[in-house]
């Protein structure tokens, strides 16, 4: 039996299945994708809006700060517990039951605990998905909470563009119910605002309401070399132009990203017989059939002419291959890591920006840290890349701890105040890039926070990250 009350009073609310205590039970909740290592007083698993709100009563009756985690796949430390062991992390993971489909209005009312997996094997019965598309297995709470962009937001927004309605427990029990299925509803305050992108510190989202897309019925892929960032922006203006309302994805691939690639995955052969500065990864998709709209073709045809008018900026076009082409994306930032230290970034700057914010970053290297190697990629398309910095600690002879001392603000600096950038593009804000929100945000904003958290939050009880 435990000696611990508030593990007594949960457990006695909601029973066995709710409440893990043993340091096996909780190991999986206790440590983050890539950052966030603690422990918890206890993982709390309600399976119901009215659970939730008797948890998070609870934990606040019993002075508990409470982390809501999802599928912890976040990249910024904020769903796992600090190592003080008095946390107690809110799994939605077993809040996954509701997935109600309306077929006519293109919408679907979905529980936050609900994985993105799920939801679209759900939704492809009725011909629909939920374009919001990355190389992670989320769940709808979590990437409501941090606003998740993903590969395809050039064609189709990212959550908040997506989402309709929200049902949010309030730290305090309070249940938030503004689940609009409208496209169309200017009737004041529209709260869900308030809590994507927030990270889980104004409420925990429960349930949602998002409009979904039809499936397209094709796509087509092709790999542009390129000589330069230039060449990349002028074929992307050249795709939007003509192309526009079937550009689905445009994702940039550097040199030193792709060798690493090549070296450590042994299931992708080099697509180019010299790799280009750029490798550039452009998607066409349409819901016209094959028979109405040849879309290969039109890319193909497309391209060619880009080629004759791009002269050297274009190095190589390859059509077709698309599953390959996706998967040397994917697989770039395990490769990476597989190269030696890393620092990863994302970042995003306005997109014209892209080419001379890279050469910055560039000369910075070469100038005071010639062994740290530039393997960039991304988004480009959204002006998003993951500028991921690697190095071999033996060669450098200095701690990791220090080269990232010594490049990380300097590189976030040159984003934020020399192109107006952002140091979080998509990841979010949390424990891992808290002192940046700290310098960077707006002393009025961090105001404006602090008072929808005494509204909201009323015990300061939620969440891993401080937004005041
Ligand atoms: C391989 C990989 C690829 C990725 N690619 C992309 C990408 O292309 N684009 C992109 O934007 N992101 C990407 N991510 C980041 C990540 O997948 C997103 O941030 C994700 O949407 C977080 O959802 P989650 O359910 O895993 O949330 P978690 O990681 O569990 O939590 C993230 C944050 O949300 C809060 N939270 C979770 N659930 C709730 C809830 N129900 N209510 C309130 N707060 C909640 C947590 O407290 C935490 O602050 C990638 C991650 C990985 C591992």
């Amino acid at each position: 039996m435990t000696a611990d009350p508030l593990v007594l009073a949960l457990t006695t609310a909601l029973g066995d299945r709710a409440v893990l205590t043993s340091p096996e039970d909780r190991a999986r909740f206790e440590s983050g994708w890539r950052y966030g290592k603690g422990i918890a007083r206890c993982i709390v698993r309600p399976a119901s809006t009215a659970e939730v709100a008797t948890a998070l009563r609870l934990c606040g009756e019993h002075g508990a700060r409470v982390v809501p985690q999802g599928a912890n796949t976040g990249l910024v430390a904020s769903s796992t517990p600090d190592m003080g062991g008095a946390m107690v992390v809110l799994s939605l993971e077993r809040l996954n039951k509701t997935i109600e489909v309306d077929r006519a209005g293109r919408t679907v009312l979905v529980d936050g605990g609900v994985l993105l997996s799920q939801l679209n094997e759900a939704l492809a019965k009725d011909g629909f998905w939920f374009p919001v598309d990355l190389g992670a297995d989320p769940q709808i709470g979590g990437m409501v909470a941090t606003n998740t962009g993903g590969t395809r937001l050039l064609k189709y927004g990212d959550v908040r563009h997506n989402l309709l309605g929200i049902e949010v427990v309030l730290g305090d029990g309070r249940v938030l119910t503004q689940l609009n299925r409208l496209r169309k509803n200017n009737t004041g305050l529209d709260s869900k605002h308030l809590f994507t992108g927030t990270t889980g510190v104004f409420g925990v989202v429960t349930r949602a309401v998002l409009q979904v897309a039809p499936l397209p019925k094709q796509r087509a892929v092709a790999l542009v070399g390129c000589r330069d960032g230039d060449a990349v922006l002028a074929l992307l203006g050249a795709l939007e132009g003509e192309l526009g309302d079937v550009l689905s994805a445009f994702e940039v691939m550097s040199a030193n990203a792709l060798t690493a690639v090549f070296a450590h995955q042994p299931n992708l052969r080099k697509p180019f017989a010299e790799l280009p500065r750029y490798a550039t990864l452009v998607e066409l998709s349409s819901t016209l059939p094959a028979d109405a709209l040849a879309l290969e073709a039109v890319l193909e045809a497309r391209l060619g002419a880009f080629l004759e008018t791009a002269g050297d900026a274009v190095t190589d076009v390859l059509v077709g291959k698309g599953d390959e082409f996706w998967s040397m994306r994917h697989h770039i930032s395990e490769s990476l890591r597989s190269e030696g230290k890393m620092l990863a970034f994302d970042i995003a700057v306005p997109r014209s920006q892209l080419p001379a914010f890279t050469a910055d970053v560039e000369a910075l290297l070469l100038k005071d840290w010639p062994l740290v190697r530039l393997c960039d990629y991304g988004h480009w398309g959204d002006g998003g890349t993951h500028l991921n910095l690697v190095w071999n600690e033996a060669a450098i002879g200095r701690p990791a701890a220090e080269v990232i001392a010594a490049l990380q603000p300097r590189i976030y600096e040159i984003a934020v105040r020399g192109y107006g950038g952002s140091y979080s593009a998509e990841h979010g804000v949390g424990p891992h890039n808290q002192r940046y929100y700290d310098l960077y945000t707006d002393p009025l904003v961090k105001q404006l926070c602090a008072l929808l958290g005494d509204f909201c939050d009323p015990g300061d009880r939620l969440g891993t990250v401080r937004l005041s």
